[in-house]
């Protein structure tokens, strides 16, 4: 049986003060039983979010890795090995604002989940389609190329270990949110490929679903099959907004 996950994209935000004020907030909240919650602050703040919620049923991501798993002349870059070593338990790879604004290639995104695995981190691989691909009927397609990426270069195994986020980058931080019917028809896709190469693999990975997802459409969105929870942007910087999507992913 898949737990729902529901975990929080901070992106680019925080201060010191603001970051202690979402983890006052976040404590505060009733989180279900059986839901799986995690956030993902900047690398600036992970210290602070990983002493902060110290006991609480909360992880902690990064957002990014680097491409070598070991530490080395890679300036600006942070390890998988120097996340593991300050708390986190899984890395975002792949978002689509490091695909398409900051240039991270399939091949980037493949080495990275790698690294990541290396760490004993859990990768959380993201893919999705743009407005333009999705208006030219290549959801599928595209999705189905990100994802082949990975499995043809790491094997279906690395999967065992991994969550997928379905998300459509027009989706993403615009207000605007695939149906439920469009995002289950995604995720139903992602899982037979997973499936074409090992069905119990399949039928553990969890799928989430990003792109404007709030407390007020998060249920529909979570009751959908194949939809194991979600990867929340905007929402999650409002800790009583995240902590209801958590709340609905209990449901
Ligand atoms: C995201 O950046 O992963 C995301 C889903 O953002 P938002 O919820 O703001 O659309």
């Amino acid at each position: 049986m898949r737990h729902p996950l529901v975990a929080g994209n901070w992106k680019m935000h925080g201060t010191r003060a603001s970051v202690a004020e979402l983890i006052e907030g976040l404590s505060r909240q009733a989180l279900p039983a059986g839901v799986e919650v995690a956030v993902f602050p900047s690398c600036l703040h992970i210290a602070q979010v990983v002493r902060g919620l110290d006991g609480k049923r909360v992880a902690v991501g990064a957002q990014d890795c680097a491409v070598e798993s070991a530490p080395g002349a890679l300036t600006g870059e942070v390890a998988a090995s120097q996340l593991q070593d300050a708390g986190c338990s899984l890395v975002l790879v792949g978002h689509s604002e490091r695909r398409l604004i900051l240039g991270d290639s399939d091949a980037d995104v493949t080495r990275k989940f790698a690294a990541a695995q290396s760490c004993g981190l859990t990768p959380v691989l993201c893919v999705g389609e743009t407005l333009e691909q999705r208006e030219a009927e290549q959801t599928l397609e595209v999705v189905g190329r990100q994802l082949a990426e990975v499995i043809d270069a790491l094997g279906i195994d690395a999967f065992a270990k991994a969550v997928v986020a379905y998300e459509p980058v027009w989706a993403i931080g615009t207000g605007l949110t695939a149906s439920p019917e469009q995002a289950q028809q995604v995720h139903a896709a992602i899982r037979a490929q997973l499936a074409g190469q090992d069905a119990q693999v399949a039928a553990g990975v969890k799928i989430l679903y990003g792109g404007s997802v709030k407390a007020a459409n998060a249920a529909e969105l979570f009751g959908m099959p194949d939809i194991d929870g979600g990867l929340v942007g905007g929402a999650s910087l409002n800790a009583d907004e995240f902590g209801a999507i958590c709340r609905a992913a209990g449901n």
